[in-house]
């Protein structure tokens, strides 16, 4: 079960609705921490389309900083 902290834009919602709950929760699970400098769990989550790429926003699950991770499209 992911947490968002807001609904993803619908274009956005698209593209993650394609990936599979396992390949989310490997992303999800590992996102790198710049406060913390390893990959850390990202926690409330919300999503943006920038040009082809789905880019996630959130908040490290160990300290709350804000990382982000870019999907690139197809
Ligand atoms: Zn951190």
């Amino acid at each position: 079960m992911f947490i968002y902290s807001q609904p993803f834009l619908p274009e956005a919602q698209q593209f993650w609705d394609k990936i599979s709950n396992q390949t989310k929760q490997k992303i999800l699970a590992n996102v790198w921490c710049t406060r913390c400098g390893v990959g850390v769990a990202m926690i409330r989550i919300t999503g943006t389309i920038q040009g082809e790429s789905l880019v996630l926003h959130g908040h490290c699950a160990s300290c709350g900083h804000l990382v982000a991770r870019v999907l690139e499209g197809p």
